[in-house]
């Protein structure tokens, strides 16, 4: 292992400010050790290797990061033949992937900025891995940004100053190429560059920004805050699906609770949760409560080393919106079976038009929706069909929020906890002997059997 190989002949390392060893708390120990093996094997190879991005800044920050990210001047082909354990990902931009059981540890070639073509015949001399095969397309056209760069450019191209922060094994010393470590001492979201051209070159940066402000507990910088709400609209252009995945990380992150506020003040959260924005506006009481307690929750249980789930998050998220529907058809004559059917639907197509929620969660939080009724049934059918039902306790755990957020179903949550404290068959063996008065109303309204011809 050649642990004295020189940083300084990386190419735009000479404008880095160098934060040494001795001035930073970040330890070996506390980097995951498949990105500390990627780093060594890197500098084994001849390459160099980085820690960067929320790795670097949460360690910093004395959190733990979520993941470890790596950049790096060996190329995406060269890093496939490095590591057996490589997947090329991503089609405009390879990114690679390296596995490590459970752990993905993410490692992009530095990038150029994205007028790098017109820059690569200028006259600085500069060593920049260029992937032939990727560069053109086989129209010949240049794919921009597939075009290499150093590393002074890569953390230009990153969005906000705190995650240009670059962390080398060669003298564990920390490289910022903007204001990074000044902007986490003043706790600080800095845009890089021009916040409304970075914006404008990816409006997902304004979402990303909350995110930020929200986990880290920062402010965003005013210039930097200024174009978010005027330039909120070009979320538009970005596809459903993409403002799922960052749904995801915005809500999954820890800190729903205070993004959720920060998605409600800022613009650009009429993209992702409109109708619940407006819903709440129009409602009080219980379900907008609900709404509230189910991300506290969410960051209670992430807190506690639990899993959440989309389906729960949307499910609460929906809930007021599912409310007003279901007032607004109160009067509709017809099976309410249907029309609950039918403004659970309408009410999650809704939502489909901002975020691409992958079906098998919104048929989940349809489930929780529906078994809500069930679940206050008391006859052997009611009980057994909940119990048995593979969202029982999503849907459970749904009606206890909703009681603690106010309504009033008659201890019913109770019920079910002291249900799944007790001999659940013999409980359900008992149900059966009691005749549901319910039950048999329903009874007597059902038609005759239609007889087969
Ligand atoms: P976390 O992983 O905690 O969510 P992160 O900062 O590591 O935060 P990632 O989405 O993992 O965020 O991205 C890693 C790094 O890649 C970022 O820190 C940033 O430097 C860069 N990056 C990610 N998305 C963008 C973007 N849209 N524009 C510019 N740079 C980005
Ligand atoms: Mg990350």
């Amino acid at each position: 292992m050649n642990q004295s190989t020189p940083g300084s002949d990386l190419v735009g390392i000479e404008n880095a400010t160098i934060l040494e060893r001795d001035n930073h708390p970040i330890s070996r120990k506390q980097i995951s050790p498949n990105a500390v093996r990627v780093l060594y094997k890197l500098a084994e190879a001849g390459y160099h290797g980085f820690l960067v991005g929320g790795g670097v800044r949460d360690l910093l920050l004395g959190k733990s990061p979520k993941d470890f990210d790596i950049a790096t001047d060996a190329s995406p082909e060269q890093l496939k033949s490095l590591f057996r354990n490589a997947r090329i990902i991503g089609r405009r931009f390879k990114i690679i992937h390296l596995r490590f059981g459970r752990e993905i540890i993410e490692v992009t070639t530095f990038r150029a900025p994205h007028d790098s073509e017109n820059k690569i015949d200028d006259n600085v001399p500069r060593r920049r891995i260029q992937n032939q095969e990727s560069a053109h397309s086989t129209a010949g056209m240049i794919l921009r940004d597939n075009v290499y760069g150093n590393i002074d450019e890569d953390a230009l191209r990153r969005d906000f100053t705190i995650n240009a922060l670059y962390y080398t094994i060669d003298k564990f010393r920390i490289l910022d190429f903007s204001t990074g470590l000044d902007d986490l001492e003043s706790k600080q979201i800095r845009m890089i560059g021009d916040p409304a051209e970075r914006y404008k070159e990816d409006p997902v940066r304004m979402l990303r920004a909350i995110r930020f402000a929200a986990k880290l507990g920062f402010t965003i910088e005013e210039k930097t805050e200024k174009p978010i709400n005027e330039l909120a609209h070009l979320l538009e252009s970005i596809s459903t699906a993409r403002l799922f995945d960052e749904t995801i990380k915005l809500m999954t992150g820890g800190d729903a609770e205070k993004t959720f506020e920060l998605l409600r003040r800022y613009r650009p959260g009429d993209y992702l949760f409109a109708p619940t924005f407006r819903a709440l506006e129009k409602l009080s009481g219980p379900p907008c409560k609900l709404v509230e307690l189910a991300l506290k929750n969410t960051d209670g249980r992430l807190a506690e080393g639990k899993s959440v789930t989309p389906a729960f998050l949307f499910a609460a998220l929906l809930w007021p919106v599912l409310q007003l529907r279901l007032e607004a058809q109160k009067s509709n004559e017809g099976n309410q079976h249907q029309l609950f059917q039918q403004a659970a639907q309408d009410v999650l197509m809704e939502q489909l038009q901002y975020t691409a929620v992958p079906k098998r969660f919104t048929i989940a939080a349809k489930e929780i929706w529906e078994l809500q009724s069930r679940l206050m049934r008391d006859n052997k059918r009611g009980i057994e069909g909940s119990f048995g039902h593979p969202r029982f306790r999503a849907a459970y755990d749904f009606l206890l929020l909703r009681e603690e957020a106010g309504e009033d179903l008659g201890g019913r949550g109770e019920w079910w906890t002291q249900f799944q404290l007790g001999d659940t068959s013999q409980i359900i063996q008992r149900a059966s002997t009691e005749p549901d008065p319910a039950k048999k109303r329903r009874r007597r309204r059902r038609p005759k059997p239609k007889t087969e011809g």
